[in-house]
């Protein structure tokens, strides 16, 4: 067997196109102003044949059910992505009869949900026969795309923002990736987009300008996280699923896994998709109720994983598609929640992360979330990527001697 893939197909138009790598999104309703992501179509009647409820048991990484995704397995470029917890968080809803997971997706690899994505993307290079793999990241997705690089035996090139904090760029080169920094950050795409032509290196994300995404087969890797949910919760699909968002590639890609079961008939009802943002590009096109999407002003945010001024069509259709919702996060409220879900919970998330944990707390707020409700927050990322700003909180270490009564004072 190869994959179950039978062909591509636009998100947006619905054109379908042969199976082979489409990263700038479909030709058909590419203009000027307008971009969509192709999707891979699967052969749902062979798949349901040999997919059960029972292939979810025990799954323990992204290629547990590899028949669900577009890369042949023996291809797979792993290193252990998936399979993180779903931990309940009674303390963070008392007494209000809303059952509040976090999937911890910080328990990847390199500590964040990219791992999916390019542990798939990167596989399908290796089955190309790409050379050198390249991205623009401030961090996560760089650090990820890396470190399967060079599981892969292939160089990589990030190019990253000058602003992104130390440990960031640390981590990018700890898996030998070359990093290149520019102060404008389309500017990487510009460069990215240049080095893809000439010299045809592979890209695990977006280059596109308007954004279309990332990777498409890579974004196939996040579908994983939706059929993990609902193995986890013994096949109990949440009413919510809010997800820190930016291009909108994981929204998509989780969407489309919890469509899969249904399709194959593992479930018979679906979450309704939320995303977070800072500066609420998304939102903003929502409001819209057209498909050109909107840009909005952006200034600097600690949840810089997901600071974006537009996002993509692919991200807007997953909200339409499931009646979602975007809602629009604030860096002051991250803080204190960053605090709070690591005295509660006993999660240290970065900041972007924390804002799906924000995101139910808006729910809230405008009467969205209701009693009896299961809600999941996707925490893509650790707070270890970014101490600074969690430092910038936390007292100073006073240093005690032995004696009892110098710590006293202090407990
Ligand atoms: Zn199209």
């Amino acid at each position: 067997m190869t994959t179950y893939v039978t062909g591509l197909k636009c998100v947006f138009c619905g054109e379908e196109y042969a199976d082979r790598p489409m990263f700038e999104g479909c030709p058909s309703c590419k203009t000027k102003k307008f971009v969509s992501n192709v999707v891979p179509i699967y052969d749902y009647d062979a798949l349901s044949k040999i997919i059960s409820r029972n292939s979810f048991e025990n799954f323990s990484s992204v290629w547990s059910c590899s028949e669900l995704l577009p890369v042949d397995i023996k291809y797979a470029v792993t290193l252990g992505e998936g399979g993180t917890p779903l931990i309940e968080c009674p303390t963070l809803v008392e007494r209000e009869g809303i059952k509040l997971y976090i999937k911890d997706e910080s328990q990847n690899p390199t500590w964040s949900f990219k791992d999916r994505l390019c542990s798939v993307a990167v596989s399908k290079a290796v089955e190309i026969g790409a050379a050198k793999i390249t991205i623009a990241s401030t961090g996560n997705h760089g650090a990820s795309t890396a470190a399967y690089a060079g599981r892969a035996g292939l160089g990589s090139v990030v190019f990253t923002l000058e602003s992104v904090p130390e440990t960031m760029k640390i981590q990018m080169g700890a898996y030998g990736a070359k990093i290149l920094a520019t102060r404008e950050p389309k500017d990487r795409w510009v460069l990215m987009k240049e080095c893809i032509e000439k010299f045809q290196w592979y890209p695990t994300g977006n280059y596109m300008d308007p954004p279309v995404g990332s990777n498409f087969y890579g974004i196939e890797g996040y579908k994983t996280i939706a059929y993990e949910i609902c193995a986890q919760l013994e096949w109990d699909v949440p009413e919510w699923v809010v997800q820190p968002t930016a291009y909108g590639d994981g929204l998509s890609g989780i969407w489309r896994g919890f469509k899969d079961l249904y399709e194959l008939e593992l479930i018979d009802k679906l979450p309704r998709m939320v995303a977070v943002e800072p500066f609420g590009p998304l939102k903003k096109t929502l409001e819209t109720g057209g498909h050109i999407m909107e840009s909005v002003e952006m200034g600097s945010t600690i949840a810089f994983s997901i600071g974006a001024s537009i996002s993509t069509y692919q991200g807007l259709a997953a909200l339409r598609e499931s009646n979602g919702l975007a809602v629009v996060s604030n860096d002051e409220e991250i803080r204190e929640l960053q605090q709070i879900v690591g005295r509660k919970v006993g999660i240290y998330s970065e900041a972007a992360a924390v804002a799906s944990v924000l995101g139910i707390e808006r729910l809230k707020e405008e009467g969205e979330l209701k009693e009896g409700e299961t809600v999941v927050s996707i925490s893509t990322s650790s707070g270890l990527k970014d101490t600074k700003m969690t430092g910038e909180r936390i007292e100073n270490v006073p240093v005690v001697d032995s004696k009892i009564e110098s710590i006293l004072k202090y407990i």
